[in-house]
C-alpha cells in the first residue's frame, strides 16, 4: 500500500480523496496555487506544497511544479482527482517516469478514450451500439452534408477532444448546416487547441445514463449500477440519480454487464464510466471518462462502496477480490451540483462565504471544502458543494432533499440552492419523466413568464 499519496487537485475533491486516503492509513500531500493558501484541502492535508500563481495553467495544470512537489515530499503516488490533469495522457505518463504511481487508467487508456472518435470505434468493435453518424473525423463540409443526409436532421457536431459540452453544436437543417460545422469547430480550437469533429443524430428526447466501472491490474471488471444525469444545462449536469427511474431490472443489469464486458475486454484498469444515450428503451455509447467522476456519490450512496479507495487499492496493483455478484444495490439517491452562480443568469459569483450552514441528519452527505468566511476565488470551477441524500426509496429521497435544501445556509455568494428546490418540486422530476433536453425546457418556460408579467 502507499505511504504518502501527492493529490494534484483542489476544493471539494481533493477533500473527498484526502479522507479515503486517511481511512486508509496514507499520509497526503495538497498542492495549491496561491490564491488557495487557506483552503480546506491544504488545511486538512498532513503536507502542502505551493506550486504557483492563481491561474490553474501556473499551478494545477502547471506539471513540472507537481512533479517537484511530488519529488520533495517524498510521495509514492499522484492522484489526479478530476479535471485538470485527470485526463492528461503525457502527466500519467511523465507520472510514472519519474517513478511514482499515477492513480488512474493506463496513458494508452486515457489516450484512446480522450479522442472520442477512437473511443467510439474502439467500443463499436467490442459490439457496443453508438449513435448513428460518422464513422470517423468529418474531413470537410461536403462530407458533413452527405452524413447530415443520410443519418437526417437534426444533427449535431462535436469536437472529437470535446469535453464539458464544448464544441458542440445542432444543425436543425441543411440550412443550418455550415454554421454548426463552423462554430464547432472554431470553439474545439480554442477550447481544446484541435478542430477535429465528428457527427451524430441529434437525438430528440434522449436520458443520459452512465455505468460506473472499475477494473484491476489482472483483466477483472465490474459495474456498479447506472446513475442518470439528464437534469442538466448546456450539456453539463446539474443533478444526477441513482438507480435511473426509467430503467427496470433487465435493462440494468444489461448495460451494465455489456459495458463491464467491453472495458474488460480491453483490459481497463482503475474507475471509469461509460456514458449512454438511452432513448425509447435503446442505449447508444457517448464517451468514457478514464477517471473518477463528480457524481461517484451516489453510487456510493447506494452500494456502500467507497469508489476513491478501490481506485487507490487496485492502482497498487492487488486483484479487485470480488465479484459482480458481491455488488448489492439499496436504496435511492440523488445529488445537486451547488454551484456559486446566479440561479437565474448562472453567472459565476466568488466572494467571501458569510455564514453557511451545512444540512445533515440521516440519509445526508454534503462533500465540499468550504467554510463560513472562506473567499471563493474567481479562477476555477463554480461547482462548491455537493448535496448528496439517500433513502430506501426515490419517494424517501425527494422528500429528504426538500428538507435538506431547505436547511442548507451559504450566504454572501449567489447560489443554485433555489434552483434546485424548484426542479425537484416539479412533477416531471418527481414522476421521474425527464429527458437531457427538460431542464433548457423549463428554464425557459420560466423566463417566458417572467417577461411575460414585465
Ligand atoms: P462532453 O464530453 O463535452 O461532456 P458528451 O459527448 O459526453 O460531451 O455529451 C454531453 C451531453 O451532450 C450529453 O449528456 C447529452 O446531453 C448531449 N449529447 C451528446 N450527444 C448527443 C446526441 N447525439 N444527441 C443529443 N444530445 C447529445
Amino acid at each position: 500500500m502507499f505511504e504518502k499519496v501527492l493529490i494534484a487537485n483542489r476544493g471539494e475533491i481533493a477533500l473527498r480523496i484526502h479522507r479515503a486516503c486517511k481511512e486508509m492509513g496514507i499520509s497526503t500531500v495538497a498542492v495549491h496555487s496561491t490564491a488557495d493558501a487557506d483552503a480546506m484541502h491544504v488545511r486538512l492535508a498532513d503536507e502542502s506544497v505551493c506550486i504557483g500563481p492563481p491561474p490553474a495553467k501556473d499551478s494545477y495544470l502547471n506539471i513540472p511544479a507537481i512533479l517537484e512537489a511530488a519529488a520533495i515530499t517524498g510521495a509514492d503516488a499522484i492522484h489526479p482527482g478530476i479535471g485538470f490533469m485527470s485526463e492528461n495522457q503525457r502527466f500519467a505518463e511523465l507520472v510514472q517516469e519519474h517513478g511514482f504511481t499515477f492513480i488512474g487508467p493506463s496513458p494508452e487508456h486515457i489516450r484512446i478514450m480522450g479522442d472520442k472518435v477512437t473511443a467510439k470505434a474502439t467500443v463499436m468493435e467490442q459490439g457496443l451500439p453508438t449513435v448513428p453518424g460518422s464513422t470517423g473525423a468529418v474531413k470537410s463540409l461536403d462530407e458533413a452534408y452527405q452524413i447530415a443526409k443520410k443519418t437526417g436532421y437534426p444533427v449535431l457536431i462535436k469536437a472529437a477532444a470535446g469535453g464539458g459540452g464544448k464544441g458542440m453544436k445542432v444543425a436543425q437543417n441543411e440550412d443550418g448546416l455550415e454554421e454548426a460545422w463552423s462554430l464547432a469547430r472554431g470553439e474545439a480550437k480554442a477550447a481544446f487547441g484541435n478542430d477535429e469533429v465528428y457527427m451524430e443524430k441529434y437525438l430528440g428526447n434522449p436520458r443520459h445514463i452512465e455505468i460506473q466501472l472499475l477494473g484491476d491490474h489482472h483483466g477483472n471488471c465490474v459495474h456498479f449500477g447506472e446513475r442518470d444525469c439528464s437534469i442538466q444545462r448546456r450539456h453539463q449536469k446539474v443533478v444526477e440519480e441513482a438507480p435511473s427511474p426509467a430503467l427496470n431490472a433487465k435493462e440494468r443489469e444489461f448495460i451494465g454487464n455489456l459495458a463491464a464486458k467491453t472495458a474488460g475486454a480491453i483490459a481497463y484498469r482503475g474507475v471509469g464510466t461509460m456514458e449512454f444515450l438511452y432513448e425509447d428503451g435503446e442505449f447508444y455509447f457517448i464517451e468514457m471518462n478514464t477517471r473518477l467522476q463528480v457524481e461517484h456519490t451516489i453510487t456510493e450512496m447506494i452500494t456502500g462502496v467507497d469508489l476513491v479507495r478501490e481506485q487507490i487499492r487496485v492502482a497498487t496493483g492487488v486483484p479487485l477480490g470480488y465479484t459482480q455478484e458481491d455488488i448489492e444495490f439499496n436504496g435511492h439517491s440523488i445529488q445537486c451540483r451547488i454551484n456559486a452562480e446566479n440561479p437565474d443568469t448562472f453567472i459565476p459569483s466568488p466572494g467571501k462565504i458569510t455564514n453557511y450552514h451545512a444540512p445533515g441528519g440521516l440519509g445526508v452527505r454534503v462533500d465540499s471544502a468550504i467554510y463560513e468566511g472562506y473567499k471563493i476565488p474567481p479562477n476555477y470551477d463554480s461547482l462548491i458543494a455537493k448535496l448528496v441524500v439517500s433513502g430506501k426509496n426515490r419517494n424517501e429521497c425527494i422528500l429528504r432533499l426538500k428538507r435538506t435544501l431547505g436547511e442548507f445556509v451559504i450566504g454572501g455568494v449567489d447560489t443554485l440552492l433555489p434552483l434546485h428546490s424548484r426542479i425537484i418540486a416539479q412533477p416531471d422530476f418527481i414522476n421521474g419523466d425527464y429527458s437531457i433536453h427538460w431542464l433548457e425546457k423549463y428554464l425557459a418556460a420560466e423566463d417566458a413568464k417572467k417577461n411575460a408579467k414585465k
